[in-house]
């Protein structure tokens, strides 16, 4: 993977931007991970001048809305696709088993059964577990469970092609139990869903989720070169990649990237 391009850095109900959720791609194919919470995915791929055909994966973290019902709208498109022609070959999708129960029966229930009815089959599901390793568009996956306290939840790693580390925590705190799993990554792709210094306004401990100083002292403690921060509140939308860098920058001084929609990383 040597690009990533973000389709969304909002929370669960962010209505300035689209929910967190992203695309890693090489020039063997592209991997979504998440897909925001609705029909936006198919904007934020137009808009983000992406090809369904390259898409060959999706990795499904958790089974919360504003990850999952995105991926309703992935299955429609790109099956609507393979009975056209317009798809060649199979697409992927990488989730924990009580996710793709969730994902399947909302499609059963929302889709036509012609799209429904390529699902096992060039609709590919492959279930994580903790530990689970594959191997997707040529790089080494590592899956690893979280520890969320809300509801089971995947994060994953990536060995890049030029030996860099990739590193999903999902969109809860980082737990010490999954050090093992971080340990050496290269890049650290992170939840902040506010300032620090605006804790007491948005109450991010009290929905389980850390502020940029959190995120920043962990990719610090961690001597990680370079970290993404995303999954954030939206009242500060369009000051956020100033204020969040401007907080961040006094707990970590390595690369700190704050993204907005469409934005594209490179990870060379
Ligand atoms: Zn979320």
């Amino acid at each position: 993977m040597d690009k990533l391009t973000v389709l969304g850095t909002g929370y669960a109900m962010a209505t300035r931007c689209y929910n967190t959720c992203f695309i890693l791609e090489n020039a063997a194919g592209a991997l979504l991970v998440d897909a925001g919470g609705g029909s936006g995915i198919l904007r934020q791929m137009e808009s983000a001048g992406k090809d369904w055909r390259v898409i060959r994966h999706m990795i499904i973290t958790h089974a919360h809305c504003d990850h999952l019902l995105g991926a309703v709208w992935v299955l429609r498109k790109i099956g609507t696709m393979m009975q056209s022609g317009a798809y060649e070959g199979d697409f992927s999708v990488w989730c924990h088993s009580s996710v793709r129960e969730a994902l399947c029966a909302m499609a059963g229930a929302t889709l036509q059964a012609s799209v429904t009815r390529l699902i096992g089959g060039r609709i590919r599901f492959t279930d994580i577990g903790d530990g689970a390793a594959h191997n997707l568009l040529g790089c080494d996956a590592v899956f690893f469970d979280i520890r969320s306290t809300k509801l089971l939840q995947f994060g994953f790693t990536l060995t890049l092609p030029s030996g860099k580390k990739l590193a999903c925590l999902g969109d809860e705190p980082f737990q010490p139990v999954c050090l093992p799993y971080i340990i050496g990554a290269d890049w650290l792709l992170c939840e902040a869903f506010c300032l620090y210094a605006q804790r007491e306004r948005f109450k991010p401990y009290e929905k389980n989720h850390s502020t940029v100083r959190d995120a920043c002292e962990l990719a610090k403690r961690l001597r990680i070169p370079h970290l993404v921060l995303w999954h954030t509140e939206d009242k500060n939308y369009d000051e956020r990649q100033a204020l969040y860098s401007r907080e961040g920058r006094e707990y970590y001084s390595g690369d700190l990237r704050v993204p907005y929609d469409l934005d594209v990383i490179s990870l060379v």
